[in-house]
């Protein structure tokens, strides 16, 4: 690269795809990454999501060009950025500490990346104001950041990582250090911002329910290998197994066993026709506590609809939605969850009553059994 094309490319705006494949990092014995293959869409919304110690991090780093890998390739789109080192490759980074500068204030701040990249003192001062009112903080532009708040440090964060027209931005559990609150609220911020920007967006997150809010896509990833990777919808809907069934929403998982050539049973209650299974596969059932309903059996079409035969264990009231564990055998208990509004149920679901639990035929969840 010469030394001409080698410029920060502060004019750039137009969104790049991220290519990644066989990304492997080690630290000893462990890998960190193992061997992950990811295509980020141009201007897409992708959450890496897993939990602590999945290496988010470490792949969000290497995206960056912080952290060096042991093997594999980084294309932003046809450009290989492996040996690229982090200022040379365009990125804005937000981080949960939000590392901003103490001793200056809020626009000296964000205009740290364009002072970086030579942009003019007047453009400078246009980009930082818009910046600014992006991040709704135009009376801000002259506090010191630590005469502010958490949520309004993180908005700071956000602008100077966007000021300079990054082409990708990777943000590092950027909203953790809030409150439950300001958490939800900069969520549907952060997702606005994106809307507006356009720019292709990594965000890392181990928190599931945040993963679903925010993003076009979900990267599950466990022990440094992708588990899946598909909209909201399809990661809650389709699992592809039980480490995904079980770490987004929540879930009762029920052992199948195979009979006939194609169909599942749960103890006596048949699952599924029409699934032709080789027999040395192992099968679960995935119930989601909300796709649950009481039901009166003599108005129950088994051909839609599987019934669970119950006696209640417990049932707790939660405020906007009620929770409730029924046992259907010896070894195994239904989560049950519904709406205190309309269930004519809230009030008649007491430890020791029989239930009849149906789940619509359309809501059965089939993955493979992991043990
Ligand atoms: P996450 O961000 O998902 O919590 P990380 O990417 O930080 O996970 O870490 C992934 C794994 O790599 C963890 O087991 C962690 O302990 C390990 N790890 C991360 N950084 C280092 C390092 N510098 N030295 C040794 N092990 C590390
Ligand atoms: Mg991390």
């Amino acid at each position: 690269m010469s030394r001409q094309s080698d410029n920060y490319s502060s004019e750039s705006s137009t969104a790049l795809p991220i290519v990644i494949r066989g990304l492997t990092k080690r630290y000893g014995q462990l890998y960190a990454l193992d061997f992950v293959d990811l295509d980020v869409k141009s201007g897409e919304f992708l959450t890496l999501l897993g939990p602590s110690g999945s290496g988010k991090t470490t792949l969000l780093m290497a995206i960056a060009g912080f952290s060096r890998p042991d093997a594999g390739s980084i294309r932003f789109g046809e450009t290989e950025m492996i040996l690229t080192p982090p200022h040379r490759r365009d990125v804005g980074m937000v981080f949960q500490s939000y590392a901003l500068f103490p001793h200056m204030s809020v626009s000296e701040n964000i205009a740290f990346p364009l002072k970086l990249r030579r942009v003019g003192a007047k453009e400078r001062a246009e980009r930082v104001d818009a910046a600014l009112s992006t991040v709704q903080l135009s009376d801000f532009g002259e506090r010191r950041v630590d005469q502010l708040s958490g949520g309004q440090r993180q908005r700071v964060a956000l602008a100077r990582a966007f000021v300079f027209r990054p082409r990708i931005l990777l943000m590092d559990e950027p909203l953790s250090a809030l409150d439950k609150k300001l958490r939800e609220q900069m969520q549907i911020e952060l997702k606005q911002l994106h809307r507006q920007l356009g720019v292709t967006t990594v965000y890392v997150t181990h928190d599931q329910r945040e993963a679903l809010t925010m993003s076009d896509r979900i990267a599950v990833i466990n022990f440094g290998k992708l588990a899946q990777i598909d909209t909201p919808q399809a990661i809650y809907n389709q699992p592809a197994n039980s480490f995904v069934a079980d770490f987004i929403g929540e879930s009762t998982m029920l052992p199948l066993t195979h009979a006939g050539s194609d169909q599942l049973f749960f103890e006596d209650y048949l699952i599924a026709t029409d699934f032709p299974t080789n027999s040395n596969d192992e099968w679960s059932l995935v119930v989601r506590p909300e796709r649950l309903f009481a039901v009166k059996e003599a108005i129950t079409d088994p051909n839609e609809t599987i019934l669970f035969n119950g006696v209640v264990r417990e049932f707790v009231f939660q405020g906007d939605t009620a929770f409730a564990l029924a046992s259907i055998s010896d070894k195994y208990d239904l989560s049950i969850r519904f709406g205190t509004d309309s269930s004519e149920f809230q009030n008649v679901m007491r430890p020791g009553d029989k239930v009849s639990l149906g789940l619509h035929r359309r809501d059965v969840i089939i993955i493979p059994r992991t043990t």
